[in-house]
């Protein structure tokens, strides 16, 4: 595994053990040439699944973005990786027991408000207010763009209503 500070190749498993919920093996990494620690997660992999977005087009379900969206959602907020991991691989679980190769993508956004609403209030409002904006016009991938931005004041938003339509 490369190391993503300096780029070596030459890096070391110090700690390796499952999530509480048995779904991933994390792993902890320390680089020897830069002294650099980070965390690898090992999963399975079921198979692989198709996004629909609101546009009809079709794309590959990638873990790692839907991850990021919600890691932006939760910046500054004390939530423990573990439990943000176990949090994805309950939604990606979800999404691969459905029987549906092909996921829309609102189905998605849904789970993440689910999630999120039992991990941390503010990130859950943050989340919603910003996917609640979007849902109407743009379809979820714009969304996950949109959260990396600094505009979002999640300060003077009220908590927006569930909107189950
Ligand atoms: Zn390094």
């Amino acid at each position: 595994m490369r190391c993503p500070y300096c780029g070596s190749l030459d890096t070391q498993v110090k700690d390796s053990r499952p999530t509480d919920d048995h779904a991933s093996i994390r792993r902890r990494r320390v680089c020897p040439d830069c002294g650099g620690r980070f965390t690898t997660f090992e999963r399975v992999q079921l198979r692989e699944l198709t996004v629909v977005k609101r546009s009809g087009r079709r794309t590959v379900f990638d873990r790692d973005k839907l991850q990021t969206s919600i890691e932006v959602a939760l910046r500054k907020r004390s939530v423990a990786p573990e439990r943000i991991e176990r949090m994805v691989n309950g939604i990606v679980r979800q999404l691969e027991s459905s029987g549906e190769g092909e996921i829309q993508s609102s189905a998605i956004g849904e789970l993440v408000m689910e999630g999120l609403k039992a991990l941390d209030d503010v990130a859950y409002v943050r989340f919603a207010s910003v996917y609640k904006n979007f849902r109407e016009a743009r379809d979820f991938e714009e969304l996950l763009g949109q959260l990396g931005g600094d505009e979002i004041d999640t300060d003077t938003k009220p908590a927006p209503a569930r909107d189950d339509a």
